[in-house]
């Protein structure tokens, strides 16, 4: 089958939407050597985004941890996180596709608000679909999504949060594959998408590569991101894959805990996490015993989904990524360090590769190098927060 990485990945979609995957292969495949496609996005990547990001050395971080910590800084990005540089590839590439309309579900708002923002600005259509209970949860998002002209479809369905939205979406793309494209916000979904989304984000490791050389003179020990549903993390890791030396590390939603089954852990629940089917891909899905999609909990709603990209799955499995864990009061506790010592609000998603972080800095040496990827900036979190650290709270 097309598109595996290793035993995961394909393409497992109804025989009405086989036409519009293999349209957008083709698409890809060519637009991506198209000397066009590319130096139009690199343009608005730089113009528009504000590419490239910095790559900071964190120096009171590095001076408590005793090793040199260094911060990729998607925070920086337009719109407040890496979900701008998938949007903005792939409206351009459903305009080069002449497509009209783009459709995309959102969970925390955050792809939705970057997909808002990139049609506005290439001129495209753009519905999201969204759960009512994540419409609730994050009203300043749903503002900013009709702000930038988008129309938000409220979806009513299953648990109304961000399955049953990608669910709607795929069901809307069915009915109008012939003008629509599906704007997919992580390396999720039936091939090309986890490829597709991989290729779009790997300016993110490629700046970070250079970036890390200019300014040490050698590759780091260590690249640790959050995984959702993986975008981020494959973006930074890609540069780094062939250099066997620079461990990367992903690190899950730990929740509440793994015991109680209130997590996205995907990997680090062996009772929970198996090998199933989601959204059109194979890979490692939270499921109960009779293979019923398990509901997820993260204090951050980025990373709070059943299933996690293929291609982790398959790093996971030959052991070139590991993958590690952080609790929700692990990532609140990094959040609150990585502020009062850099000045930095990193999102409750990127605190939980900082948390990891953390506990790796202590089997380091003082000129070992560590670059944490911030996905994020917390913005869109303060209520979350105050909310979790206890409002009145001096310690707030
Ligand atoms: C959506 C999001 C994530 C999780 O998505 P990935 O596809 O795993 O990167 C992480 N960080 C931030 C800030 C996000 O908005």
């Amino acid at each position: 089958m097309k598109g595996m990485f290793g035993g995961y990945g394909g393409r497992f979609v109804p025989e009405t939407l086989m036409p519009a995957v293999e349209e957008l292969e083709r698409a890809f495949n060519k637009c991506r050597k198209d000397r066009k496609f590319n130096s139009e996005l690199n343009a608005l990547l730089s113009g528009f985004v504000g590419r490239p990001t910095p790559l900071t050395f964190a120096p009171r971080l590095s001076s408590q941890l005793g090793c040199k910590i260094y911060l990729k800084r998607e925070d920086l990005c337009h719109t407040g996180a890496h979900k701008i540089n998938n949007a903005l590839g792939q409206g351009l590439l459903a305009k080069y596709m002449g497509k009209k309309r783009i459709i995309a579900e959102t969970g925390a708002g955050q792809h939705g608000v970057a997909s808002a923002a990139a049609c506005a600005m290439l001129g495209l259509e753009c519905c999201i679909y969204m759960g009512t209970v994540d419409m609730e949860r994050q009203k300043p998002n749903v503002l900013r999504m009709r702000l930038c002209g988008a129309k938000v479809i409220p979806v009513d369905s299953g648990t109304r949060t961000l399955k049953d939205a990608i669910n709607e979406a795929m069901r809307d793309w069915t009915a109008n594959v012939k003008d629509t494209h599906y704007l997919l916000g992580s390396a999720l979904g039936p091939h090309p998408y986890p490829t597709m989304v991989c290729h779009f984000q790997s300016v993110i490791g490629k700046e970070c590569r250079r970036q890390v050389l200019k300014a040490e003179g050698k590759l780091p020990r260590a690249i640790i991101a959050c995984v959702g549903g993986g975008s981020n993390a494959i973006g930074i890791f890609g540069a780094f894959l062939k250099d066997k030396k620079v461990e990367l590390i992903g690190v899950e939603a730990g929740g509440r805990g793994i015991e109680g089954g209130e997590h996205a852990a995907r990997f680090a629940d062996e009772k929970l996490g198996r090998k199933g089917v989601l959204h059109g891909t194979l890979t490692y899905v939270l499921q109960d015993s009779d293979g019923q999609i398990y509901n997820t909990h993260s204090i951050s709603a980025g990373l709070d989904y059943s299933a996690v990209g293929p291609q982790h799955s398959y790093l996971r499995e030959t052991g070139r990524a590991k993958y590690y864990f952080a609790t929700d009061r692990e990532a609140l506790d990094a959040l609150k360090l990585l502020c009062e010592k850099e000045g930095i609000i990193p999102a409750l998603e990127s605190a939980h590769a900082i948390a990891y972080a953390l506990r790796y800095a202590k089997g380091c040496k003082k000129n070992d190098i560590v670059v944490i990827n911030v996905s994020g900036r917390g913005d869109k979190d303060l209520e979350t927060v105050s909310k979790a650290l206890g409002e009145g709270n001096e310690q707030v």
